[in-house]
């Protein structure tokens, strides 16, 4: 069996395309431009690129962002103060704070002053406890994007298997209970784990987001599973790969994503989406059905 390769970019592109036109809308109708604020504390090479590619993915739709940037050495109240005041910017419809923050910042302090009608990221403890009850203002962009990519593809969720390696606040856990939510049967894998090979083997579907290349080997994949690759790793040569034998996997597997490409050009996307829905409530118009938790 060779996998179908699933073709993150393009699905992408497509819902970006919507994106764009919806944004056209809100400006023809309400003369309303969607606005991101991006928090930035430190200069992290890493954090820089990604906070790039967000205001890149924003100008493309007509998204307006704005980056506020901050020295390492900020102290937290001046970032709380900074994100109240764009609590109350009507201008501003999405707020996210880049992390990883400096160590003096305490992260649930930060995100918890975030307005939870504008954490398009997620990550305040109202949406998280959301999606324990299926009920969330803004699902997490990675994990939305890997529902949008399984829903593209058709492949059902519903009495599936699935099993997730990696349990962080940001990926697997959402992951999970996005998964649960739409009757999965979910297992959930961690540094921990004993005999990790034994839970996967048993996934009809395997989403996988630890940051450790060639974690998960052919051998330890059921044949005709589908295998979400969310990793992203910087190997030595400079190769971007994930968490999974790519090569390996796609012979055993129905469908796999690859890195990059696949994961990746979703969660931005998802947080273009998490911005125009923002802006939509803003203006009491209820987003589209085709966006559900
Ligand atoms: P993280 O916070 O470091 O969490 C990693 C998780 O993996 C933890 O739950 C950890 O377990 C688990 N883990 C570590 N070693 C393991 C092992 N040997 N077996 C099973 N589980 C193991 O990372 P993250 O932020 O979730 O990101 C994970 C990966 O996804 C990274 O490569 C990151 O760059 C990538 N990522 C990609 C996207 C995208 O858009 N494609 C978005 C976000 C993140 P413990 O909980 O027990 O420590």
């Amino acid at each position: 069996m060779s996998a179908k390769i699933i073709n993150g970019t393009a699905v992408a592109k497509g819902i970006r395309a919507e994106c764009q036109k919806r944004v056209a809308g809100l400006k023809a109708k309400s003369n309303l431009i969607p606005g991101l604020a991006v928090i930035m504390v430190g200069d992290s090479p890493a954090s820089a690129v990604y906070v790039r590619n967000k205001v890149r993915a924003c100008e493309d739709v007509g998204i307006r962002s704005t980056v506020i940037n901050f020295p390492a050495d900020t102290d937290p109240e001046t970032v709380i103060s900074k994100i109240q005041d764009l609590n109350r910017d009507v201008n501003i419809h999405g707020i996210l704070v880049q992390l990883p923050l400096p160590p003096q910042f305490r992260i649930n302090q930060i995100l918890g002053t975030i307005d939870v009608d504008k954490d398009v990221d997620g990550f305040h403890l109202y949406n998280v406890g959301g999606l324990v009850i299926g009920d969330t203002v803004f699902p997490p962009c990675t994990p939305y994007g890997v529902v949008r990519l399984l829903e593209h593809e058709g492949i059902p969720l519903e009495g599936r298997n699935v099993v997730v390696v990696g349990a962080s606040n940001i990926v697997g856990k959402p992951m999970a209970l996005m998964l649960m939510q739409r009757d999965a049967t979910v297992s959930i894998c961690h540094a921990k784990t004993r005999d990790l090979a034994q839970f996967t083997i048993l996934a009809d579907i395997l989403v996988v987001a630890v940051g450790q290349p060639n974690l998960i080997l052919p051998q330890m994949v059921k044949t005709g599973a589908v295998v979400i690759d969310v990793g992203i790793n910087r190997l030595p040569d400079g190769r971007l790969v994930g968490d999974v034998d790519f090569e390996g996997i796609r012979e055993k597997a129905s469908h796999i994503t690859p890195v990059p490409g696949g994961v990746g050009p979703m969660t931005v996307t998802m947080l273009l989406v998490n911005t125009i829905n923002s802006a939509e409530r803003s203006l009491g118009i209820d987003s589209p059905p085709q966006y559900p938790l």
